[in-house]
């Protein structure tokens, strides 16, 4: 007798992050299909059988449990939300017809490794085990880099409260403004503090060259003193395709100047692809937020500019951690050799 595998498949999924289990507690007994050579031990063991001569080995000395041979491969990778084909498993017993029982869970909505057990037992008991493992991987990978300037402000305490519970290391392009305990957490809870200058006054820093880097300094000596730590990553004001710096430099395009030079003086400047729209064209939480999330595409790299200086803001960080993570994306802060999503210069 042959049963097929019953195995229960998803129903038709509405929303694609509707949590489908696939249970499998399925019987399959496909005992007689596969492996040539144990049929024909089978076989032969019926032909001795009905000679009389396998007939009390069978029903009292059979000490050979069935061999399992899993249909398909042992390791199976899936993503997120791809379906699982149960494809069974076939067992040889050399005295009798066997069943293969098929126990474990895959949840194919949830990133993970399962096993799968394949058992098979013979009517002396003799039993035997196989193992499949199904790995259920992101939907598609890739990373977000959340950055925060103009702090440190009131709230961004509470952000580093919210991040810890994530685990999720950032960046900061710190300022002269807030307390120096909040840059000492950020530090000290692993995110990275850049620098974004001392004023963050236009009309000063863009006035010239030598007024950039005198507040460059000064913000990069607070960090300093605070943290021990010689921070060399920044961001401009106004970022480095800024055109606001055309009514401070006298005309000498100095955005020019400014990437190049603190190229020359060993920092890295990081711009973004993705802003959060906080400095300006929204004050609403979830708008930030769906500004955020609708331009993440599928194993993109990001960097996404906030300000912490904004409340509703950092509002809505834990949901763009919630929604990247259970999109497969990974969090980081930025390094010395992350992307820098240089704009186009317009100064
Ligand atoms: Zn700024």
């Amino acid at each position: 007798m042959e049963e097929q595998p019953q195995i229960v498949q998803p129903k038709p999924r509405h929303h694609w992050f509707r949590i489908i289990l696939i249970t499998l507690l399925i019987v399959t007994s496909l005992a007689t299909i596969g492996c040539f050579a144990a049929r024909t031990e089978f076989d032969k063991h019926v032909k001795e059988k009905a000679e009389g001569t396998a007939e009390s080995f069978c029903e009292t000395d059979d000490k050979e449990a069935p061999e399992i041979t899993l249909n398909g491969n042992g390791a199976i990778t899936l993503k997120v939300g791809e379906e699982y084909e149960e494809l069974g498993a076939t067992a040889i017993d050399s005295c009798e017809e066997v069943e293969v029982v098929i126990s474990g869970t895959v949840d194919i909505e949830k990133e993970g490794t399962y096993k799968l057990t394949y058992s098979s037992m013979d009517s002396l008991q003799n039993a035997s085990k196989k193992e499949r493992v199904v790995t259920v991987v992101p939907k598609y990978s890739g990373t977000i880099y959340l950055t925060f300037d103009d702090g440190p402000w009131t709230n961004t305490g509470a952000l580093l409260d919210m991040l810890k519970k994530y685990d999720v290391k950032v960046t900061f392009f710190v300022t002269g403004n807030g307390d120096d305990s909040i840059i000492k957490r950020e530090y000290d809870e692993g995110h990275t503090v850049a620098l974004h200058t001392w004023s963050h006054d236009y009309s000063y820093v863009y006035a010239s060259i030598e007024n950039y880097f005198a507040d460059l300094a000064r913000i990069q000596e607070r960090v300093k003193r605070i943290t021990g730590y010689t921070a060399t990553l920044i961001r401009f004001p106004g970022g480095s395709s800024n055109t606001v710096s055309r009514r401070y430099d006298g005309g000498t395009r100095i955005m020019t100047r400014l990437v190049q030079e603190v190229t020359n003086r060993g920092y890295t400047y990081f711009d973004w692809n993705i802003s959060s729209g906080d400095a300006g064209s929204t004050t609403d939480p979830y708008v930030v937020y769906t500004n955020v999330i609708d331009n993440l595409q599928p194993g993109g790299e990001y960097i996404v500019l906030q300000h912490d200086s904004k409340n509703y803001s950092i509002s809505a960080v834990e949901s763009i951690i919630q929604f990247g993570l259970k999109n497969g994306f990974k969090f980081e802060r930025l390094t010395a050799t992350s992307p820098t999503m240089h704009h186009r210069v317009n100064n």
